[in-house]
């Protein structure tokens, strides 16, 4: 986890999300059967899982496979530094709860052999380029739920 880099972040207090509009997930055992991947991102591990019988890494975690319907499934690392594959920037419409971060840029991220989308921190659209690497980041919630960004380290 050399280079991880984590940033504890408050949302706006003015306004009280309902649940079905909260972008974070509830990350316990009590609420997801993933949990495992929220405990290995507080540790600056991204992890996902892979199944065992057809092979396939599969994103995000899930719990059954679902190219062959096996629940063998184990935990992988998909490492901290991916590229970036394409991005865009968010300047107005944000949802509830980052109208107040825009603009923001979201990539397509390249990492561990998936193609997966994130916030992309420390940039603005015009420092970007398709190609450049960014590494994990992980920011904390105030009631302690974590969520995975990326940021740029070219
Ligand atoms: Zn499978």
């Amino acid at each position: 986890m050399g280079n991880v880099e984590f940033e504890k972040i408050k949302r706006p207090e003015n306004i009280k999300l309902p649940y079905m509009l909260d972008f974070y997930p509830l990350e316990d055992e009590k609420n997801t059967q993933v949990s495992q991947f929220f405990t290995n991102l507080k540790k600056g591990r991204l992890t996902t899982t892979k199944c065992k019988e057809c092979n396939k890494s599969l994103w995000p975690p899930r719990i059954v496979c679902p190219h062959c319907l096996s629940d063998k499934l184990e935990w992988i690392d998909l490492g901290t530094e991916g590229e970036l594959y394409a991005f865009t920037e968010t300047r107005l419409g944000a949802p509830l709860g980052f109208v107040e971060d825009a603009p923001f840029c979201i990539g397509m991220i390249r990492i561990g052999g998936l193609l997966i989308s994130a916030r992309v921190d420390g940039a603005k659209y015009d420092d970007l380029q398709i190609g450049e690497k960014v590494g994990l980041k992980i920011v904390e919630l105030e009631d302690g739920r974590v969520f995975y960004r990326f940021r740029k380290i070219g």
